[in-house]
């Protein structure tokens, strides 16, 4: 077992052990993490990094933890998390119909596009209804068929395991559906640099309640989920393929799919992790049977079997 209390040492951040990880993500199941670093500032990074590297320690990076699925066996390793923590934004550049914001990896999105909307900066709307941090989202590239994330970034700062500080312009960080080519799992985004265009605040914010609005009615916002459990093969709509599996409203005692929307498993108040999982085996099962087609998980499943 690694020595923490040498990690709280070298940190000004806080180092918590034995986290039960059911109150760090939006699903609210899973097991403990042995233990839980909040960065107090970036160079508490770059120190967590030095100390995992001197103890050959692995290490798990959340956001606000709102695509995750954590086992109940919880996390045998160290989780760095990149909330509460990192949330500034400036702006570094601005003309009369452009600005260079530079953000924070744990910037809440939410509150990226309230900021944005009110100062009539337009890009990232959206964003709007994605409860996770800049970080999460630069990781997933997370966005809608509306936009993504990876259309308003121009760089990504990012600190690697082998303590190189990189950062990189938005084209050469291999955005994809979902994905991030440029970060491994122990890549640690510290910050974004966004482009934003200058309008008239009505109009952002009014995309953004049109957006909102749309997300309240389409989504089971009521329960806790981790967002899309599939990623959508090409146009088709997992949602669809689930439904005409016969999965909507299907329970594995306290996690279901829900009647809503049906590419979202939700916690009915009792799921553990192991209930969630049997479910997405269902429906991956399900939909292979009736359709053939292989479905990718959007969401991430971490922690031990
Ligand atoms: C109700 C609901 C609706 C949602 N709607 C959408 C949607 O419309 N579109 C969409 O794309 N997603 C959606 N999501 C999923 C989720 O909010 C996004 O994927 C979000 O970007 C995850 O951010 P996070 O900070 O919570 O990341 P986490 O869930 O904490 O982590 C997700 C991944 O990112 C990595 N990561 C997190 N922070 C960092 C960092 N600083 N550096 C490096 N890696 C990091 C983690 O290691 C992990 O692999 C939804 C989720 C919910 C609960």
């Amino acid at each position: 077992m690694a020595d923490f209390n040498e990690l709280k040492s070298r940190v000004n951040g806080s180092v918590m052990i034995d986290v039960p990880m059911k109150d760090h993500t939006s699903m609210g199941v899973g097991g403990s993490c042995v233990c839980m670093f909040t960065p107090a500032n970036t160079e508490d990074i770059f120190k967590f990094i030095e100390w995992a590297r001197s103890a050959e320690q692995r290490y798990f990076v959340i956001g606000a933890g709102t695509n995750l699925v954590v086992r109940d066996r919880g996390i045998k390793y160290p989780v760095i998390r990149i909330k509460d923590t990192l949330d500034s934004t400036d702006i570094e550049y601005e003309d009369e119909s452009t600005a260079r914001l530079k953000v924070g990896a744990g910037k809440p999105l939410a509150g990226l596009v309230k900021e944005c909307a009110e100062n009539g900066m337009s890009g990232v709307e959206p964003l709007a209804g994605i409860p996770g941090t800049v970080g999460g989202a630069v990781f997933m590239n997370a966005g809608t068929d509306q936009g993504c994330i990876s259309d308003v970034i121009e760089t990504v700062t990012f600190m690697e395991r082998t303590g190189r500080t990189r950062t990189l312009a938005g084209k050469d960080m291999g955005f994809g559906y979902r994905t991030c080519r440029a970060l491994s799992s122990s890549s640690i985004v510290v910050s974004a640099t966004l482009s934003v265009k200058k309008t008239d605040k009505d109009s952002v914010q009014k995309r953004v309640e049109s957006i909102l609005r749309n997300k309240t009615r389409t989504q089971p916002l009521n329960y806790p989920s981790c967002g899309s459990i599939f990623k959508n093969p090409g146009k088709i709509k997992a949602w669809q393929l689930l439904d005409e599996a016969g999965m909507r409203g299907v329970r594995v005692r306290g996690a279901k799919y829900s009647e809503l929307h049906t590419n979202f498993i939700v916690n009915t108040g009792s799921a553990t992790a192991g209930d969630i999982i049997a479910l997405i085996d269902a429906g991956m099962e399900k939909v292979r049977e009736k359709s053939g087609i292989k479905l990718e998980l959007e969401a991430i499943i971490i922690g031990e079997q």
